[in-house]
């Protein structure tokens, strides 16, 4: 900033000692040692727990947002990272949220409500989410087992209420000492960049016309302009990061979750009339509102590049993936495996599957030599001697029994298993388990991460 001599002072203060005398033209700032600094202002950017707005508003207990937040970082990256960077998973009482953040590494953060102060046993913390998050899809799991144990923390979630009024006089607030928020935009540390920003540009402000007019320069009036700017987008961001943590707490997938005695509906699978209305409103609002989120404060940086609007999206196809979730599963770049997974496991091999169209996979008891692609010998009895055929076709596989004995049942990511009718094709999707004949021939769908193909480089 010109002409200004900003003094980054970082001690260690305690605010029993923490004296901050704010005369008309200099602020004095007296720590426990007893050291004083005087400075034309002072901002208090000490976070949550803040002493500076202890000094000045008195001390106030901060929220607890009623989830405590686990969070690792591994080394995975998922199939679909180039349609998807951000995915949150809903629950009831407890959601996940997974980011790529780059260099083949994933963040995740897994949310449950509970009382604060819960505290894990010794290495317990992975075993813990894996039973917490059991049954959820594969993006969860797999992203848990890669987690090293170590790369995994914990702690409770609090946010305060922002205040109307951020500062007095020569001093304010800055980033969460005055609107901590709950982590689920991942906001809080936007908004105190977008804090600074704002600030420094006041201060700009304030300094040019001073040199314009002669006077010296009017650091309250600033501040104030600061708080009027700043703290109404804050506020709405605020009270969004709050909204999202009370959707999880009265998310229900299906009739019946959380009902106590009525719990058996949920074996129904009826979807939730709250989910279904909610998805479609996300639908609706989810762009608007990650517009103005991501890019609302571009009207603020003067002179240059308006950029982060969901039109300045780096794939032009994030808008139909948005609204089409086939397309976005038809976008995976990936190899897809199925998985032994029932009861004779260890016996049967890995299936991988090719995405020539005109080389299906053929699934029987006996080697089938007639056909094009490959042809998978599971040795069960209750596999047929021509059982099932899985095929590609635009971007998506599909399974068709071939008028098998012991029929072929699909169940899906909800748990609804079904029977697949007769040369009736049905696509299949990741975390799909298929079961040829019997349970004792069920498979996992997986899809892995394969390497990007040469234009995508
Ligand atoms: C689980 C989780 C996930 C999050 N994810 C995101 C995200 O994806 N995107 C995003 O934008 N935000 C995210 N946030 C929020 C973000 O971390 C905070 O909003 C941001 O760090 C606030 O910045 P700050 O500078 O105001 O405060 P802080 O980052 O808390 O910094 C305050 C600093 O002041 C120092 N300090 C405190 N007291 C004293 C003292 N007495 N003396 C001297 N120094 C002191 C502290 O040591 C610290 O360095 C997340 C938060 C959590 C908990």
């Amino acid at each position: 900033m010109n002409g200004w001599h900003i003094q980054r002072c970082r001690r260690n203060v305690n605010s029993d000692s923490l004296l901050i005398v704010h005369a008309i033209q200099i602020v004095t700032v007296e720590l426990e040692n007893g050291q004083k600094y005087d400075g034309d202002l002072l901002v208090g950017a000490d976070g949550i727990w803040s002493k500076v707005r202890n000094k000045l508003f008195g001390q106030t207990e901060a929220t607890y947002s009623g989830y405590t937040c686990y969070t690792g970082v591994a080394d995975f990256v998922p199939a679909d990272i180039e349609s998807v960077g951000y995915r949150v998973f809903l629950g009831h009482k407890q959601y996940f949220v997974s980011s790529d953040v780059g260099g083949g590494k994933m963040q995740w953060y897994a949310f449950h409500q509970e009382p604060a102060g819960g505290a894990d046993v010794p290495n317990g913390k992975k075993e813990r989410l894996l039973k917490i998050f059991k049954g959820w899809c594969d993006n969860v799991i797999d992203l848990l087992h890669a987690t090293e144990e170590e790369a995994i923390l914990r702690r409770d979630i609090y946010d305060r209420t922002p205040s109307f009024t951020w500062g007095k006089g020569r001093v304010t607030l800055l980033g969460d000492s005055i609107h901590a928020m709950q982590p689920n935009m991942g906001q809080g540390g936007c908004m105190a960049i977008e804090d600074s920003y704002q600030l420094a540009l006041e201060l700009d402000n304030a300094w040019q016309r001073s040199i314009n007019s002669g006077s010296s320069i009017d650091i309250i009036s600033s501040l104030k302009s600061y708080e009027r700017e700043r703290r109404l987008r804050v506020a709405v961001i605020h009270g969004m990061a709050r909204m999202a943590a009370s959707m999880a707490t009265t998310y229900r997938a299906y009739l019946g979750v959380g009902l106590g005695p009525l719990e058996f509906l949920t074996k129904f699978r009826i979807p939730h009339p709250g989910r279904v209305g909610g998805r479609f409103l996300i639908d609706k609002m989810m762009p608007l509102m990650l517009n103005w989120v991501l890019g609302g404060n571009s009207s603020k940086l003067e002179g240059r590049p308006v950029c982060c609007r969901l039109s300045d999206k780096a794939n032009d196809q994030l808008q139909r993936w948005f609204e089409d979730d086939d397309a976005l599963q038809r976008a995976i770049n990936g190899e897809w495996i199925l998985l032994p997974c029932g009861d004779e496991a260890g016996i049967l091999k890995p299936i991988c599957l090719t995405q020539e169209e005109m080389k299906p996979c053929m699934i029987g008891s006996t080697q089938q030599k007639d056909h094009p692609g490959s042809s998978i010998i599971i040795p069960l009895p209750k596999v047929s001697e021509m059982h099932a055929r899985i095929n590609y076709k635009d971007g998506a596989f599909f399974l068709t029994d071939l008028r098998s004995l012991h029929g072929t049942w699909i169940t899906d990511n909800e748990g609804r298993r079904y029977m697949l009718h007769s040369n009736h094709p049905a696509r299949i999707r990741p975390s799909d388990v298929i079961e040829f004949g019997s349970d004792k021939a069920s498979y996992r769908v997986k899809v892995a991460r394969s390497a990007p193909i040469e234009s995508e480089k």
